[in-house]
């Protein structure tokens, strides 16, 4: 098991496959400069495949997620998804996208065998999205989510980060959006993990922002904690169910106590944490050639010294040096 010292045990991983991307979302990435991990850097899909498998099979992992950067921008990605449906046990598996080139991959991905997707979309308005993420593809992100729902990649969650002045005063109409379509719609605080280090406290939109704006149109009931088990988001009920919304509030209401996650970034490095500083780096000691018995122990003793929280509240914390994006958000 992947056990830390708060009694926690992670079954949940997050695989970065690339720290690439075809959008430059405003809280992710700047316009331009921003360097890539070099291609040798980047574990091998038969290194990734190993390494997941390791997890699965030896270290109690049940859920896989593949995120990046832009998962889909890694063409090895089919061939991944049928290799770890393969596994025994066979770990759930879903992929956390912006949307863009779902419409073409959702069937194959489907076939593969991953169980569903999560789809970033800010804003129905294409000329917010323009400004969000620097790039004209809001009907390609529609395009994908209807994609991914027809071809019962389920339940399709959307997740959504509001920014002041930009989207701020959507929250409803995405709610309405998402009902009516059937996505299951999560709003996601706005974290210090961009790469420009641009990211402000004050001025962020809050959790709490965000259900008194949601608040004027839908009725909100609380789902039961019991409900929630490790999931970071908090869920509501709109107007008595069975539709849901989330908010996963890592900043002003963080969860870190029931975290079950462990991470694997495209250079093949353990992070216990998004916000952690140190990482384990499993990439080289693949390279050296040990077994799947050193591998195992590495990455136990990673998790061991996973820390109690992010530190965001603590005044002495500082953004990790890898942005969202290549840690794999
Ligand atoms: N490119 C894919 C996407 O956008 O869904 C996967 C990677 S992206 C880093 C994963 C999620 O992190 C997205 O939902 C995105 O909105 C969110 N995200 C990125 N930067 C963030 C930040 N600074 N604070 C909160 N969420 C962020
Ligand atoms: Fe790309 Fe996702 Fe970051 Fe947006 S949030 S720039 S889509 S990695």
């Amino acid at each position: 098991m992947l056990l830390d010292t708060y009694g926690r045990v992670a079954t949940d991983l997050r695989v970065s496959l690339t720290d690439r991307c075809n959008l430059r979302c405003t809280y992710c990435m700047p316009e331009e400069g921003l360097s890539w991990l070099a291609k040798p850097d980047l574990l091998t899909d038969d290194e990734i495949v190993r390494l997941i498998g390791l997890a699965v099979t030896r270290l109690g992992v049940t859920e896989v997620r593949f995120t990046g950067g832009e998962p889909l921008l890694r063409p090895g990605l089919p061939g991944i998804v049928e290799r770890v449906a393969a596994l025994h046990p066979r770990p759930r598996m879903s992929l956390t996208t912006n949307g863009i080139g779902l419409a073409r991959t959702a069937e194959a991905l489907r076939a593969a065998g991953l169980d569903r997707v999560n789809v970033s979309l800010d804003t129905l308005r294409p000329e917010v999205f323009t400004a969000l993420t620097r790039r004209r593809r809001h009907s390609d992100v529609l395009a994908g989510l209807a994609a991914a729902r027809a071809a019962g990649l389920t339940p399709v969650k959307v997740n959504a980060v509001l920014m002041p002045g930009l989207n701020d005063d959507e929250a409803p109409d995405l709610l309405a959006w998402a009902v009516a379509g059937g996505y299951e719609l999560r709003f996601i605080e706005q974290m210090p993990l961009d790469a420009q280090h641009g990211w402000k406290r004050e001025g962020m939109i809050t959790a709490g922002d965000i259900l008194t704006s949601l608040r004027t149109r839908f009725h909100l009931t609380p789902e039961a904690e019991s409900a929630r088990g490790s999931a970071p988001a908090e869920r509501w009920l709109v107007d008595g169910g069975p539709h849901r919304v989330g908010v996963i509030a890592s900043v002003t209401r963080p969860f870190c106590r029931a975290c079950d996650r462990t991470r694997l970034t495209a250079d093949g490095q353990v992070r216990t944490c998004l916000f952690a500083t140190e990482e384990t780096d499993l990439r080289r000691a693949l390279r050296e050639g040990v077994d799947d018995e050193e591998l195992a122990r590495l990455w136990k003793t990673a998790m061991w010294g996973k820390k109690a929280g992010s530190g965001l509240d603590d005044p002495s914390f500082l953004q990790p040096a890898r942005p969202m994006s290549s840690i794999g958000g």
